[in-house]
């Protein structure tokens, strides 16, 4: 089975369940996005399916284990979000629960998925609230939920057993990255940029375009304190274009920046150096700590947050890099 990294208390909680009659029929796994939740889903179910001894499940390699992994076991039905929509319906909540009325295939647990159910519709809630309070024999529902999307109805929690991710510590997910064989500063600056999130440090890892962007950030936040007019505006509109290249890219660049002044001012208070995300751009963090004053920094910080709250609002890309450069460590 693919390894899962961290998360020992979830999993020691989830080992005792495994290897005792105590199975709820529904958990909720809640936590950050990319810290492995569904790779524990897919643990617990393999556990639950798998025929080896008490105590070595799962196995992972019996055909339940192996099948469990590659999502093609029969009595595995998984939901998720579809291409491209930002909800899940009460259609598709429908389909499942018609779906799991049906006997277990092979005899053993059956076990419905939903992933990304911060995203279930209202509608889709009150829909699945029946199957959770009276759920059909052998059927364990998982529920994974990310903390960044909206919250659950309470009347889906509280049926729900509660499993808490935490973010991995910052050690643990370097080190796994660089056992994975990626090179220092880059294992470490995406470990910090992923905030404990090992998909999310993957995810930036295998995209040389991501680090491109980034780079070229960097390379105008470190000069755009003393640069002209005309300079900021040519600035606003290289961030525009590479804020178009892909959707979500405008505020993960926002979220860049906010993470690079946040680290002036951490240099400028003289903090340690392990709170510190950038670490392979010394230079760029020490001008912006001696250019701009803590108000200024702390201005731009803010400056971040209301562009990424107009990102939110769908405002034109051109207009929230242009004023946020126009502005960029005036005195305040
Ligand atoms: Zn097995």
């Amino acid at each position: 089975m693919k390894e899962i990294v961290g998360h020992q208390r979830v999993l020691e909680r989830l080992r005792q369940i495994a290897n005792s009659a105590s199975v709820a029929p529904s958990y909720l796994f809640h936590g950050p996005r990319g810290v492995g939740k569904a790779l524990v889903a897919h643990w617990l179910a393999a556990a639950l399916l798998c025929p080896a001894p008490l105590g070595s499940r799962p196995c992972g390699e019996c055909s339940n284990c192996q099948r469990v992994e590659r999502d093609i076991h029969p009595d595995l039905r998984w939901t998720s979000l579809a291409p491209g929509r930002d909800s899940i319906g009460i259609e598709e909540i429908r389909a499942g629960i018609e779906a799991v009325q049906t006997c277990s295939y092979e005899g053993g647990y059956r076990f419905w998925i939903i992933d990304e159910a911060q995203s279930l519709t209202e509608e889709a809630q009150s829909a699945l609230l029946k199957t959770l309070e009276e759920p059909p024999s052998s059927l364990i529902m998982m529920l994974i939920a990310h903390s960044e999307g909206r919250e659950l109805l309470p009347t889906i929690t509280s049926r729900c057993r509660i499993l808490e991710f935490k973010p991995l510590p910052l050690e643990l997910l370097s080190q796994h990255l660089l056992q994975l064989g990626y090179p220092n500063p880059k294992a470490q600056v995406a470990a910090r940029i992923a905030n404990g999130s090992l998909g999310q440090a993957l995810e930036l890892l295998a995209n040389p375009q991501a680090w491109d962007r980034r780079a070229a950030l960097l390379e105008i936040l470190g000069r755009i304190a003393k640069a002209s007019l005309w300079e900021r505006l040519e600035a606003a509109t290289t961030l525009e274009k590479l804020s178009l290249e892909a959707r979500e890219e405008g505020p993960k660049l926002l979220r860049l920046a906010a993470g690079c002044l946040r680290d002036a001012l951490l240099l400028q208070v003289g903090a340690k150096k392990e709170l510190i995300i950038n670490v392979d751009c010394q230079e760029i963090l020490q001008r912006l700590k001696s250019e701009l004053s803590a108000n200024q920094l702390e201005a731009a910080l803010q400056a971040t947050q209301r562009a990424l709250y107009l990102y939110r609002r769908n405002v034109n890309p051109k207009f929230i890099w242009s004023s946020f450069f126009l502005n960029f460590g005036l005195r305040v």
